[in-house]
């Protein structure tokens, strides 16, 4: 149990006429702060002042101006969500493994799909197709197939994972790279393929310059969700 006695804060910028309100605070310290700040500013909540605003915001939020201004939780712009799990491990380890159709890209993707749900939550893999020119005179293609991946942890340990769950692939050492989870997502976004990563190139609004077209068949069918 968690007491949230502490977290009370309450700021209310009466100019912008938004407050950061930790989720222990009541509704009543919520409505006084606001009153010391201005006697025209409000907030729908309900009639009860000890009632915490952490279950309250989460679940609605009924009170006596509702009908004109809703309900706490219609009111709500922004949240900060702490959660005490989520912190990432200090080494992650990604890879991306390139299949083309003469290297068993089909048989191996038949097998993804078997495996890929089924896999520790510490590890994720998606697949991602290209048709791909093998000249320069675009004569003769294949289609390629990548596997990239996140694994919540170190080479050491995905390594035998994959070897027991997902041998097809082929997955080895030199595939891997360890880094830090924010390094994890510049390379897994294709910002940059290799070290040193920049992690001002996360805040770069303009970075990509390719450009490219898409076209795909819409499904028309989907057998697996039809309802027996
Ligand atoms: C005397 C009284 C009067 C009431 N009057 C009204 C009213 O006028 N209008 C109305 O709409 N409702 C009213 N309620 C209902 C009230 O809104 C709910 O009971 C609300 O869930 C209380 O929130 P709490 O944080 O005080 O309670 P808690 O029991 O602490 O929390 C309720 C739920 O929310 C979760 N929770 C709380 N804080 C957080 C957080 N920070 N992050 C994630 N989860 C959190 C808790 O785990 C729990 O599941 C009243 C309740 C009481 C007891």
């Amino acid at each position: 149990m968690i007491d949230l006695i502490n977290l009370s804060s309450i700021n209310v910028d009466a100019e912008k006429k938004t407050a950061w309100v930790q989720a222990g605070a009541t509704l009543g310290q919520l409505y006084y702060r606001i009153a010391k700040k201005s006697k025209i500013l409000g907030f729908p909540a309900g009639v009860c002042p000890t009632v915490g605003v952490g279950g309250h915001f989460s679940g609605g939020g009924y009170g006596y101006v509702m009908r004109k201004f809703g309900l706490s939780a219609d009111q709500v712009v922004d949240a900060h969500l702490i959660d005490v799990r989520v912190t990432v491990p200090s080494t992650v380890t990604a890879f991306t493994v390139t299949r083309t159709l003469e290297n068993n890209a089909t048989k191996i993707l038949d097998k993804y799909q078997y495996v890929a749900d089924k896999l520790p939550e510490d590890l994720v893999i998606s697949a991602t197709f290209r048709a791909v020119s093998l000249s320069t005179t675009k004569k003769k293609g294949t289609i390629t197939c990548s596997f990239s991946s996140l694994f919540l942890g170190g080479v050491d340990r995905v390594l035998p994972l994959m070897q027991e769950r997902f041998p097809d692939l082929g997955l080895t050492k030199e595939d891997c790279k360890e880094m830090s989870w924010i390094e994890s997502a510049i390379y897994l976004s294709g910002l940059q393929a290799s070290e040193p990563y920049k992690l001002e190139a996360l805040l770069d609004r303009n970075y990509s310059k390719s450009f490219f077209k898409e076209k795909s068949d819409y499904v028309r069918e989907n057998t697996w969700c039809r309802e027996t």
